[in-house]
């Protein structure tokens, strides 16, 4: 809600206020961004020791008030509060990983030389943007924006951050704790308001944006960046499939489903959707899912549904499942009730039906029998969305995960690869592209830097005017004895 200028932020599950924070226009956008570029001068200065020093002492001020934090997650998005602890952890994971692990992969090394040029060195290193946007959504307030922040920050840049409208004072959290450690300049910047400022600051002049959020929205931020041709990196929606093969073991398969689906109500960019299971373990995996998610309390471990207007689209999901044949195991719809979803399992859900092909962010989940493992792919991939995915199982369980259209993948677990700082994150097809967390994920915000330096004469001088022809021949024979012989 915004009332004279502030954004009011309230907690979906009581409605009672969270906080409020100042809503930006177009010109406070501007001048962030004029601030943030200065910021960033003194910033990259620092080198990869001093921000290294200064993001790990921002991840322990975070481990300190991790309560706090997680407290303050739950008043204002209604999520449990371990749901926040645990959310915190990856972060704290993220920063960690990032400032120990920029130097390595962005600083300046020299590069093998090449025998067609041996007179030059080659020298590589990755430049930071100067001022990167990030915006991002309210479903994970926390670890969400800190991925790209925590790389974009170790590779050198200033930030200029977008929170969800939903979730605006965790965002606020993070760049006030931010500035208590580094306090000299704003390097970790704060901007408040609905999607036109998230537009404004695509058009601010930023060098690079980070968006996470709904295909939907990316597809803006992209045809926005386009006019200036700003590059981005796009984290979207998805609708991630389990596939149970049959040597999994069936109990540790329902138990991931169940937390894959239904954590955080089932608002999760990587949850669960969907279950692919082989026929020789279905009924006991269903039997198991529906005895473990039967057990969760609406209330207690399954939180509200943070968007009022997540609720219709969740009840048109199941409806057009029933409607279309598929039965409720567990739950249905009337499992909805504002501002809450009880834990759904369906079956003999036809493909065509929205609950399999369209996100559907609420603690619901379709089991699907199948003949085989190949069966499981061809119809885990019949999806535009690629954006993580889950396989248990023994014998071909990797062999399996590899062949899921997707970014990520966990064998035996669910969500585990957000978890970890040094593996890449993010989609293909319309959960988006580009990467954050790991190697790829600093580079994805620092520009490769090329230099070659001279070292002697050339004695086979192809880049000049004042090469002879008996010098082109050469370079010709060369050529011929270097690489002309079939492999
Ligand atoms: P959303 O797309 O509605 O909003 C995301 C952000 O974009 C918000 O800050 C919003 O204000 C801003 N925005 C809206 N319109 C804009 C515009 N025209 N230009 C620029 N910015 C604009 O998404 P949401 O509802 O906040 O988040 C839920 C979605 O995010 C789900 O689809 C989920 O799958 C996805 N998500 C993806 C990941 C991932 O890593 N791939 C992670 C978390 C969430």
């Amino acid at each position: 809600m915004i009332e004279d200028g502030w954004l009011i932020s309230t907690n979906p599950a009581t409605g009672e206020e969270a906080g409020r924070v100042p809503v930006a226009d177009e010109k406070a956008v501007l001048a962030a961004v004029e601030r943030a570029r200065e910021a960033a001068l003194w910033w990259q200065g620092l080198g990869f020791a001093g921000r290294r020093t200064r993001i790990l002492r921002w991840r322990s001020l975070i481990v300190q008030r991790i309560e706090e934090l997680a407290e303050l997650t739950h008043r204002e998005s209604g999520k449990p509060v371990t749901d926040g602890l645990i959310e915190a952890t990856a972060a704290v994971e993220h920063l960690d990983w990032a400032a120990r692990n920029a130097k390595r992969v962005l600083g300046p090394r020299r590069v093998r030389t090449r025998l067609l040029v041996a007179e030059h060195s080659g020298h590589l290193e990755y430049q930071p943007y100067g001022v990167v946007g990030v915006i991002g959504p309210w479903n994970y307030p926390i670890v969400t924006p800190v991925g790209p922040i925590s790389g974009a920050l170790a590779a050198g840049n200033a930030i200029v951050f977008k929170p969800s409208e939903y979730t605006p004072v965790v965002g606020q959290w993070l760049a006030d704790s931010f500035a208590e450690v580094v306090p000299e300049h704003p390097v970790l910047q704060v901007v408040h308001g609905l999607g036109d400022v998230g537009g404004a600051l695509c058009r601010s002049g930023v060098a690079k944006i980070s968006f996470t959020g709904s295909t939907a929205t990316a597809k803006k931020v992209m045809a926005a960046c386009a006019e200036n041709l700003v590059p981005v990196v796009l984290e979207a929606g998805g609708k991630d499939a389990l596939i149970v093969d049959a040597d999994a073991d069936v109990e540790a398969a329902a138990e991931a489903a169940v937390w894959g689906a239904m954590t955080n109500a089932g608002q999760t960019c990587i949850g669960i959707e969907r279950v692919y299971a082989v026929e020789p373990v279905y009924d006991r995996f269903v039997d198991a899912v529906v005895a473990k998610a039967g057990k969760l309390r609406t209330g207690e471990e399954i939180g509200p549904i943070t968007m009022p207007k997540q609720l219709d689209i969740i009840r048109d999901h199941i409806e057009d499942a029933l409607a279309k044949g598929g039965r409720a195991v567990l739950g249905g719809a009337e499992a909805v009730q504002a501002p809450y979803v009880s834990p759904t399992v369906l079956v003999d859900v036809p493909e065509d039906s929205s609950e399999i092909r369209e996100e559907t962010f609420g603690p619901t989940l379709t089991i699907t029998k199948v003949r085989d493992a190949d069966e499981a792919v061809t119809k885990a991939n019949d999806t535009p969305y690629g954006l993580g995915g889950a396989v248990f199982g023994k014998k071909n369980a990797i062999r399996i995960a590899r062949r899921l259209r997707s970014g990520m993948v966990a064998v035996n677990g669910t969500l585990t690869f957000v978890g970890m700082g040094n593996l890449p994150f993010g989609g293909v097809g319309e959960s988006g592209f580009g990467r954050i967390h790991g190697d790829d994920g600093l580079r994805e915000f620092a520009r490769a830097k090329a230099i070659t330096v001279r070292r002697g004469p050339s004695l086979l001088p192809a880049m000049t005017f004042e090469r002879t022809p008996a010098q082109v021949k050469q370079i010709v024979k060369a050529l011929r004895l270097l690489y002309g012989r079939k492999p």
